[in-house]
């Protein structure tokens, strides 16, 4: 298959958006960015066109998909009902990084929500995905635009490496604002519980609604046959393709577990910004400032898919980004990364 790549600077570039729409409708697939990341979209509506999801990503099946949408009038066909909760929540945080899982309406098709009776939906704050769900008029599902259990894609050049060849086409429109998945808050259960740390914090939902739960999927591994509440969390994801090691801990600790690995043929490092030279490796790349978790969630999964690029690598050491507000998400991601591959040093 051809990927047509278009090129959309602004919401103005009518024609592109419409080709987009165009495509969507008649049941393709169509890379949009996001202020996340980029989402792989088609019809919410169309069992064919979801089932081509799954198909051009390897997405595990009974993976749920995040359905977009551009007014929330769009949630009275799609979800059964919306509580005050939902609707306090869409209107401090839409268009934006939250995601609601809520009761789905029976009558969209199952792969939606991969056979769940619930339904996760989102409104994105990207002026490009907006005009392009307007023109499209259709709810969107559009899970992150990458091979399933790679890093997420940030920009459009990551979307190709991926999925060309395999999707009919990609929206460029340059880098997304956040970089990492948004927040998956579950308003089905007794209490809000977050299911993923995302763009949007644990307190600023707090602010809105009071107390929120954290699934405990977010820190460690399901134990056993026990089902996951989010069935993505499951999976391993996130991940390069080297191994990665998460280090918790002072930058000393990280340079003396460093030192202390005798054959560093195939190491490297993930650190911080400035850390580099400190470092006794040759292969650093580093992911933002120490204390800035805005930018490392902007940059973590480009530092990912450049470890990617460095042939021979066998395992990354991956300093520990703080794990409060944004640091959460960005702490989140690389325990999954590291498949919760954890050292804890001084
Ligand atoms: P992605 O769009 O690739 O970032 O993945 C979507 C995430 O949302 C996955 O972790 C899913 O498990 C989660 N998700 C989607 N729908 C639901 C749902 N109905 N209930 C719980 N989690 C969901
Ligand atoms: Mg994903």
């Amino acid at each position: 298959m051809k990927t047509e790549i278009l090129k959309i600077k602004s919401p103005q570039e009518k024609e592109k958006i419409q080709k987009a729409a165009r495509i969507l409708q008649k049941g393709g697939l169509v890379a949009i960015p996001t202020e996340t990341v980029y989402g792989l979209a088609a019809n919410a509506l169309d069992k064919s066109a979801l089932a081509k999801i799954f198909k051009a990503k390897g997405r595990p099946v009974d993976n749920p998909l995040i359905v977009h949408v551009c007014k929330v009038e769009q949630l009275y066909n799609l979800v059964t009902d919306l509580s005050e909760e939902a609707c306090l929540l869409a209107e401090a945080f839409w268009p934006g990084p939250l995601t609601l899982v809520l009761e789905k309406s029976p009558t969209l098709p199952k792969e939606v929500s991969a056979g769940l009776e619930t339904l996760a939906v989102r409104m994105p704050d990207h002026p490009i995905a907006l005009a392009i769900l307007e023109e499209a008029n259709i709810p969107l599902a559009a899970p992150s635009a990458n091979l399933s259990g790679s890093p997420s894609p940030t920009c459009a050049a990551h979307v190709a490496d991926d999925l060309v060849g395999r999707i009919d086409a990609i929206v460029d429109s340059g880098a997304c604002s956040v970089g990492l998945e948004s927040t998956v808050l579950s308003l089905v259960g007794p209490k809000a519980c977050i299911l993923r740390p995302g763009g949007v914090t644990r307190q600023a939902i707090e602010d809105v609604i009071g107390s929120v739960e954290l699934d405990p999927g977010v820190f460690r591994p399901l134990e056993g046959n026990q089902a996951p509440l989010s069935p993505g969390l499951k999976y391993k994801h996130y991940a390069p393709k080297a191994s990665l090691i998460l280090v918790e801990g002072s930058l000393e600790g990280f340079i003396e577990l460093l030192s202390s690995v005798e054959d560093k043929k195939g190491i490297g490092a993930l650190c911080f910004d400035g850390e580099e030279k400190m470092l006794p490796l040759e292969i650093c790349v580093s992911y933002g400032p120490r204390d800035d978790s805005e930018i490392q969630a902007k940059r973590l999964f480009s530092a990912l898919r450049a470890l990617d690029e460095l042939p021979g690598l066998k395992t990354i050491y991956a300093r520990s980004p703080k794990g409060s507000g944004m640091g959460l998400a960005v702490y989140n991601r690389l325990l999954r990364s590291a498949a919760f591959d954890l050292i804890k040093t001084k």
